[in-house]
């Protein structure tokens, strides 16, 4: 019965490669759609609860005079974030997962597809809130944000570091809550450019809009580098 139970177990394992091969494909055609139309996409990953909604809102404050935005929000079942983003003046396009921990290059694409992309500049996407599977799960969009807080305890960054490999940037958020935590930052930021030292790492304080002008100098020279 052993071989039986191996076959199983190897069959598994090819389903998924596959699984994850198509998500590759689907990331890359919703690149090449996002990029005939000249739009800027950035992955908001982050643990429920980091602050990922609380930045979104805070850069599309601080953008919406520049550029055109717009959001996709993922959650399993509310539409919380998509109504206090949308309150900020951004289109979005909610995507209830049910029970998926992750945003995948399908559903972005259905979302994708009901906006009209000819008149966005900018689009956030808020992934669900898990710092795991997302890092597998590429969406096709040009960066990735990850938002940790302080209030994660000191050990959040360095357990997850596929997820800081796969990003391009990490917002340490909550910065007012270090002391009282005893989380220091510096030792987020650390632990984060040792896994991977291309990371652009900013503090913020997401409720205050305190640290938020660096992660908009970030967009907006990213932006600037598409073009
Ligand atoms: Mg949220
Ligand atoms: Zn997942």
């Amino acid at each position: 019965m052993k071989v039986v139970k191996n076959a199983g177990q190897i069959f598994d394992i090819e389903l998924e490669e596959d699984l994850l091969q198509r998500n590759r494909e689907l990331a890359l055609e919703n690149r090449k759609l996002l990029d005939s139309h000249g739009v800027l996409a950035v992955d908001i990953m982050g643990s429920v609860g980091s602050g990922k909604t609380s930045l979104i809102e805070q850069m599309v404050s601080c953008l919406k005079a520049r550029y055109r935005i717009a959001a996709i929000a993922g959650d399993l079942t509310t539409t919380i974030d998509a109504e206090r983003i949308k309150g900020r003046g951004a289109e979005v396009v909610e995507v209830n997962t049910g029970k998926e921990c992750h945003l995948d290059a399908n559903l972005v694409r259905k979302a994708i597809e009901e906006l009209e992309l000819e008149t966005i500049d900018l689009l956030f996407i808020e992934n669900v809130g898990n710092l795991i599977c997302p890092a597998d799960f590429p969406l096709g969009s040009h960066r990735r944000i990850v938002v940790t807080s302080v209030t994660e305890g000191p050990y959040m960054v360095i357990k997850h570091p596929h997820i800081f490999a796969e990003a391009d940037a990490v917002a340490i958020n909550k910065v007012d809550l270090s002391q009282a935590m005893g989380v220091e930052p510096e030792k987020l930021q650390e632990d984060a450019l040792s896994i991977n030292p291309a990371l652009r790492v900013v503090r913020t304080n997401c409720l205050t809009g305190e640290g938020v002008e660096d992660v908009i100098e970030l967009l907006v020279n990213w932006f600037i580098g598409k073009r």
